[in-house]
């Protein structure tokens, strides 16, 4: 089965190396010089000023909002993993919902000035697929407002905008690590701030806010990445031109030949991307499941990223239904992209959604819609169909 990303294993006998050197040291986690050494080499990588590595990108936002002593409610984005979601929840902050921009898939500033609360303390938004958000914008409604800005990061390692990391953007940007993610420690995540203070801070929370043997600086937790996860790190981070040069490589055969069929994410202008994904929006969701049975016929196992609308989970109602996240999250699917993905199968994908795409009906959605309407009201699952936008990549 050939799945939407496969987890890149660096060189094995170099991996190897650094595993004999854990064996030599009996030094296993708790900061050891592996962890050390990942840490610098991703804060030159990344140019960022401080980078604190975690045990997973979850932990790493329930950190955030921790570090930043968030209560209240937070603006979120209906249309993300659902860890950006619940890691809110968890932690007891109300997260409200704002929707995205149509052609970006980001959280729209507009919306989130639209829907800031008396409660409200923050906004946390994610770089959808590696697109960055419109960061700007982001930064002037929150400075307006009061409101700390926290970043998902988890898709956009290596992302840039205005030629410095987009990771400088905000008061804290996490990342995630795990074996799907373009860069990854198998299990891992990172705080990124450039405050000194939040970043010590930051430390401690991550290490049940132990400062020495004998000092205890208030309540903390384990988010210690450990040295065997930073090795495998340390393996990838070297072979990361040759990734991102790969995954620019199928990205662009992908553009080529569905730019014109499908809708794609516009990409926020002055920034670069890192194609951790790949989405297409389909015409409808009747078109996506026809899709996906048939690239599954062949083999071929693409996602639902993402799917549904974070806005319809049990757990957050009630919210206000958002839709054009909704809407999008019905035609959304992630193709295949990985380095080493067989050009065969690239083409195949490629073939089969072309075949499927040109079959089923040309009647305009708009015209079915009202007598699906009329006999579905209470259906949550459809709402309009969102309007067709340009094509922009
Ligand atoms: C993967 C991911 C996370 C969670 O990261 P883990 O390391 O799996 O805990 C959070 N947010 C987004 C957007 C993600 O894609």
């Amino acid at each position: 089965m050939i799945n939407v990303t496969k987890s890149y294993l660096g060189n094995k006998t170099k991996f190897l190396g650094y595993v004999d050197s854990i064996y030599a040291s009996g030094w296993l986690t708790n900061h050891g010089p592996l962890v050390t050494e990942l840490e610098e080499r991703l804060r030159d990588y990344l140019g960022v000023r401080n980078i604190i590595l975690t045990n997973n990108g979850t932990l790493a936002l329930q950190i955030a909002y921790r570090a930043l002593n968030l209560t209240g409610s937070a603006i979120t984005t209906p249309f993300s993993f659902v860890a950006t979601t619940s890691s809110l929840q968890w932690e007891g902050i109300r997260p409200i919902f704002a929707d995205i921009d149509k052609a970006t898939w980001n959280l729209d500033p507009q919306a989130i000035e639209a829907s800031i609360e008396a409660d409200t303390q923050a906004i946390v938004a994610t770089h959808v697929f590696g697109n960055a958000c419109d960061v700007e914008s982001i930064a002037q409604v929150a400075q307006q407002h009061r409101l700390k800005v926290i970043y998902d990061g988890a898709h956009a390692f290596s992302v840039r905008y205005k030629d410095h990391s987009v990771f400088n953007w905000g008061d804290i940007s996490t990342l995630s690590f795990h074996a799907t993610k373009l860069f990854h420690t198998i299990e891992g995540g990172a705080i990124v701030t450039n405050d000194d203070a939040l970043a010590v801070r930051i430390r401690l929370l991550c290490n049940f806010g132990i400062v020495d043997t004998d000092i205890i600086d208030g309540i903390g937790i384990n988010a210690k990445l450990n040295e065997f996860a930073a090795a495998m790190g340390l393996c990838i981070l070297d072979d990361m031109a040759l990734i991102l040069e790969q995954r620019e490589e199928i990205a662009s055969r992908y553009v080529r030949r569905l730019a014109d069929h499908f809708d794609l994410q516009s990409q926020q202008p002055h920034s670069q991307r890192n194609h951790s994904y790949f989405p297409i929006a389909l015409r409808d969701e009747d078109q996506l499941l026809r899709c996906r049975v048939a690239l599954k016929d062949k083999g071929i196992n693409p996602r639902r990223y993402f799917y549904p609308s974070l806005d319809t989970l049990s757990y957050v109602q009630p919210q206000t239904p958002q839709t054009e996240s909704r809407a999008l999250s019905r035609r959304v699917l992630c193709l295949p992209i990985y380095p080493g993905l067989p050009r065969h199968v690239q083409n195949t994908v490629i073939e089969t959604l072309l075949n499927e795409s040109s079959q089923g009906s040309h009647l305009p959605t708009e015209h079915i819609w009202p007598q699906v309407a009329a006999s579905l009201l209470l259906d949550d699952h459809l709402s309009p169909p969102a309007p067709a936008y340009k094509r922009i990549y």
